[in-house]
């Protein structure tokens, strides 16, 4: 495949990842091989899902993929190998490259409100935006299905599903390429479940960004992905 053309349609192409932990113990320490030789493409506009039992390896896999953790091997995304994208520009590749965890509003300030949670996204990616930011927040906080006026509410004051939608909202107003998704519905009931998967769906029709979808739960994954990555 010529260059052009494999920038045009793959947003990754991993080549042989390999991630192994050092674990020391009192007297030795151990190496654990927790990714060894894999390899895999997401075309662009494709949704693949991730999925293998605890520990077996997938949100390191999330983490790799996403800049933010060393691996051997290539992992490409957008044509650009992830670590060296990252050395030179981590602002630049998380605006390509966003990842959203289980439930990722659990651990800012609590004092913070959701507005400040998305005020910060704003700062960092799009600073000519910090005068109008509230538009933009709201604009988003609509996109995934909410109100606009939850900027001033705690995300104490929200329930899982919705907080779940506001890490969703951020992570779509950097405009990325690509989303990671690690087992962002393992925290919700079923029924909030199927709303999330079902929002995801309906954002990637839209915005037509590629991502991976991690989830310990096959059938999950089925209902959203054409193809899984076992691990
Ligand atoms: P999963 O998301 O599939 O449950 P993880 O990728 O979180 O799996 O973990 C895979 C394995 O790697 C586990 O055995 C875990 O203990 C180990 N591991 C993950 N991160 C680290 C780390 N930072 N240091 C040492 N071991 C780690
Ligand atoms: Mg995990």
């Amino acid at each position: 495949m010529s260059d052009a053309k494999e920038l045009e349609s793959i947003a990754i192409r991993a080549k042989d990842i390999k991630k192994t932990f050092v674990k020391s113990g009192l007297i030795s320490s151990i190496e654990e091989k927790v990714i060894d030789g894999l390899s895999f493409v997401v075309k662009r506009g494709e949704i693949v899902g991730v999925v293998g039992p605890s520990g077996s390896g997938k949100s390191t896999l999330g983490r790799i993929v996403a800049g933010l953790e060393g691996y051997l091997g290539s992992v490409k995304v957008l044509g650009r190998e992830v670590r060296d994208w990252v050395r030179k520009d981590r602002r630049g590749f998380a605006r390509s490259v966003q990842i959203v965890f289980q439930d990722p509003l659990s651990s800012i300030d609590p004092l913070y409100k959701i507005g400040t949670y998305l005020y910060e996204a704003i700062k960092i990616h799009y600073p000519d935006r910090k005068r109008d930011w509230r538009k933009f927040a709201m604009y988003y906080l609509e996109l995934v299905g909410l109100s606009g006026e939850l900027i001033s509410r705690y995300p104490k004051q929200l329930s899982g599903g919705q907080r779940q939608r506001v890490a969703i909202a951020r992570a779509l107003m950097v405009q990325p390429e690509v989303i990671v998704f690690d087992e962002v519905t393992s925290s919700l009931d079923r029924r909030i479940e199927r709303q999330i998967v079902g929002l995801i769906k309906r954002l990637q029709g839209q915005f037509n960004w590629s991502g991976l979808f991690i989830t310990h739960d096959l059938a999950l994954a089925d209902e959203l992905c054409q193809r899984i990555i076992n691990l």
